[in-house]
This record gives structure tokens, sequence and C-alpha cells, in this order.
């Protein structure tokens, strides 16, 4: 069902007493119900039992950063579904451009995660988005196309009620450069058209797409007002309280 959400994506930051502290501050500040919007945070891997815990009686909702795509085994420093599942995470952020970049994490590795993600009847936060030199060359479409189609575009329909995606164009990540809301909602559009060419208008109609990007409280209002935006998958912003409680409240 498309929903407005607002996840905090923390990366490799705040140990775990940073992150009781972090926590604590945004029940503090998102306890009141200003927003309409669904309340994500996604802690690093070893905070995220105590994090589940935490907010077990809240409305803020617990996110992996990322999860293997094998159910077990001989894959050291890898976590699988099934453990998140056993500590209470349901949501799994999959494809992040770092994770993409850094990791060497193909489509095809993607496309695995998503399917073990959906076999654990997780919710997965798709990612995916060009970078610089793609939209330079005019190649941002094609590029989104094919990651949504080499990544995504194996599931079944029935699966699209699990699956949030979100755009980031990688330029605009950490970068303080952020998508013109115009440019957002033009990549938002035709999104939903490719989604709605393989699996129809209802399912295109009904799948929440974030923004990601640099959003900050200063521009989350606009850019969320776009018709085709539904909420923002947020980084740096998302590490202090106040900002991440501003554009959570400017939905
Ligand atoms: C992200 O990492 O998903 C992200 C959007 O980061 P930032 O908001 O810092 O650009």
């Amino acid at each position: 069902m498309r929903q407005k959400i607002v996840a905090g994506n923390w990366k490799m930051h705040k140990n775990a007493e940073e992150t009781e502290d972090l926590l604590n501050e945004l029940i503090d500040k998102l306890s009141h119900d200003e927003t309409n919007a669904k309340i994500i945070v996604a802690p690093t891997f070893t905070n995220l039992a105590s994090a589940a815990d935490h907010l077990e009686f809240t409305n803020i909702g617990v996110a992996a950063q990322n999860m293997s795509q094998f159910e077990s085994g001989a894959y050291t420093g890898e976590i699988s579904a099934d453990m998140l599942k056993s500590i209470g995470i349901n949501t799994v952020i999959i494809g992040h451009s770092e994770r993409r970049a850094y990791f060497h994490e193909t489509d095809a590795i993607l496309a695995e995660k998503v399917t073990t993600g959906l076999k654990h009847n997780m919710t997965v936060i798709f990612c995916f988005g060009e970078e610089l030199k793609d939209r330079q060359g005019n190649q941002h479409f094609n590029i989104v196309e094919n990651q949504l189609r080499d990544g995504l575009f194996h599931i079944e329909n029935k699966d699209w009620q699990q699956i949030v995606l979100a755009y980031e164009p990688v330029w605009a990540i950490g970068t303080g450069e952020t998508a013109t809301p115009d440019q957002a909602q033009e990549m938002h559009k035709f999104i939903r058209e490719v989604v709605e060419k393989r699996y129809g208008a209802s399912i295109a109609a009904e799948v929440s797409i974030l923004y990601g990007g640099s959003v900050k409280p200063e521009n989350a209002k606009e850019i969320f007002s776009k018709a085709d935006v539904d909420g923002g998958l947020i980084g740096g912003a998302a590490l202090k309280a106040a900002d991440f409680a501003a554009i959570a409240n400017s939905i």
C-alpha cells in the first residue's frame, strides 16, 4: 500500500550508547504524532536488537542496512534474514549505492538479496540511482530502468506489497548536492511508468517511492510535496534528532 515514509540510514555511525541517546531524542521528538509518515531508522547491525527493543512500543520502525543473500553457512561476517527476523527486524535496505560501489554488490547479487528478503516476508527498501557521469551523459533514465529490471523485476506481482523503492542519485548522496524537486519528480514519474509497463497500473500507483540524497529540513518540504515523491531516505540528517524530526514533520 502506498504510504508516506521517512527512513533514516545511520550508516556506520553511532556506538551502542550513542544509539540509545539518539533513539531517546527521537522518541521524544517524534512521539507527538505530528507527522503523517511512517518513520523508520536503520542503525548498524550491532545495535539493531537493542534498537528494536527500545522502540517496541513506539511508532518508529527499525530496518537493517544490508543482509546476506544466503540463508546460512560459511560466509564469514555476513548476517542472514533469519538472524534479523529473530531479533524482530522485518525491514531491510537493499542496494544502497555505497554497497554497490564499495562492496561490489552487482544487480545480480541484489536480485538474490531481494528474493531472500521476500522469502522471509521482509519489507525490502530497494535503492537505485544514477551516477553523475550518467546524468551528464543523459543516460540517467536508462541506468535507472536497467537497475530496476536487473535487480527487481524478477519478483511476482504479489511481492510488491513488500517493496518500497528509494531513488537515490549517487551524485546527491552525502555531497550536499540535492536533486531539484522537479528533477526528483521527473524521475519518480518515470520510475512509476517503468513499473507500470512491467507490472500494470495498480501496482505502479500503489508502490511508495522515496527520494534520497542530501535531504535536509530546509529542502524536505518542497521535495516531499511532489506528486510522485512519497517520502525520503535520509543519511546525514538522520543523525541529528532535531533535523530528522523536522524532515519527518514536513511530510
Ligand atoms: C543515503 O545514504 O541514503 C543518503 C541519502 O545520504 P545523505 O542524506 O547524507 O545524502
